[in-house]
């Protein structure tokens, strides 16, 4: 229960101060659930839809169990099985490749752009064929992936896009909302997420009526009605306490983006007068899209080293990811040759995520900085 304000020691994450001014609103959401006795799906989780579908602005928002599941039935919903591939970056978190794998279809892995770190859009065109069934960009870090080119690259072939929005609540291409840039969009509210529950959730928005319904059905054993089974879906199911829960927090996201957004700003500050962007490579925003900064990644060489002289100082960092798919044991018998991804392995050998989280301070943020200079100097 340590409320760090300390600038000797900067965590990773501290969910705490995001947790202590809402507590009393937190345990009286949860109390009403446990009043109700109503934990499966019901009044909480169709609220909590309304008010997601609202803020993304899309015309259907269906509570889920994870991120990983929201991507399972998504890929369920359009059918994806086994003899179908589906397109997926090769650098992100396991679920990304791993709900396509589990479906029985393949997942072919593409390159990533070099400075973006994100879904290379000729490489998704040179990946393409008859069997294509879907094309799943993820929005690294809380940025949203070149969705332009996707689209433009995907329309030629008529292939859904399925977004892995499960780091970009709240980011935005123009005027446009993650999980709407996309046939689906899936979100994730892990707690560690930009909006997190406590414990596993997720969300699958769409505008297309057809598979709204079908995700709907789906996530619920694809009864309809009940004990009557159209289709063979699974418990993919959000339960009332995390919707209550997420409920209380979903109208502090704003808030909490616009400061991870500033946190973002005074690195950029910090690290430009002391000289070290020639050492470090800062995360680059791009024109008309809208970064949330769920991670604050940069680059540097000998990564590892920079990596334990920060955590000898008392800063917590993480690698999001060591390893790209094209080298996992897990997907091994996709891979016809792993050294065809050489912007991925960069990108896993140099990346480095600091402390972003929205209630870090300057000095905590000085320190970071301080920090990283003795290790790169
Ligand atoms: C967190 C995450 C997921 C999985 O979400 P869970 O809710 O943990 O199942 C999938 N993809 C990406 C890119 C993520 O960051």
């Amino acid at each position: 229960m340590t409320n760090i304000t300390d600038a000797a020691t900067v965590p990773l994450l501290d969910l705490q101060s995001e947790y202590t001014p809402l507590r009393d609103e937190i345990l009286a959401a949860i109390a009403r659930v446990c009043d109700s006795q109503q934990f499966i799906l019901g009044a909480e989780v169709e609220q909590l839809e309304a008010d997601l579908a609202r803020r993304i602005g899309v015309r259907h928002a269906i509570g889920v169990s994870s991120g990983t599941d929201a991507l399972l039935v998504s890929m369920m919903a359009l059918g994806i099985g086994a003899g179908d591939e589906v397109i997926t970056p090769t650098f992100s978190f396991v679920a990304t490749a791993g709900s396509v794998a589990r479906l029985g279809a393949t997942p072919v892995f593409v390159d990533v752009d070099p400075v973006t770190m994100m879904i290379d859009p000729e490489a998704v065109r040179r990946a393409l064929t008859p069997r294509t069934r879907a094309i799943v960009p993820v929005h690294l870090f809380g940025l949203c992936a070149d969705m332009d080119s996707l689209a433009k690259v995907a329309q030629a072939r008529d292939v859904p896009i399925v977004e892995d929005a499960a780091q970009a609540l709240g980011a935005t291409d123009r005027d446009r909302q993650a999980g709407t840039l996309g046939r689906l969009g899936c979100f994730s509210f892990f707690p560690t997420k930009n909006l997190g529950a406590f414990g596993d959730a997720g969300l699958v928005t769409t505008n297309d009526d057809a598979l709204g319904e079908k995700v709907r059905l789906l996530r619920n054993h694809g009864a309809s009605p009940k004990y009557h089974h159209p289709m063979l879906g699974g418990n993919f199911r959000l339960d009332a306490l995390q919707a209550a829960v997420l409920r209380v927090k979903l109208p502090h996201l704003n808030a909490w983006n616009d400061r991870r957004r500033q946190n973002a700003a005074i690195y950029t500050e910090l690290f430009t007068a002391a000289g070290l962007t020639v050492h470090v490579t800062l995360p680059r925003e791009l024109p008309q899209r809208h970064h949330i900064y769920h991670q604050y990644v940069v680059r540097v060489p000998n990564r590892d080293r920079v990596r334990a002289h920060l955590a000898a100082r008392g800063v917590g960092t993480e690698v999001y990811y060591p390893v790209p798919f094209h080298r996992q044991p897990c997907f091994a018998a996709v891979v016809q040759d792993s050294e065809a991804f050489p912007h991925a392995d960069a990108a896993a050998r140099e990346v480095l995520a600091l402390p972003i989280f929205p209630g870090l301070t300057r000095d905590q943020q000085q320190h970071v900085v301080s920090c990283v200079a003795e290790a790169v100097r």
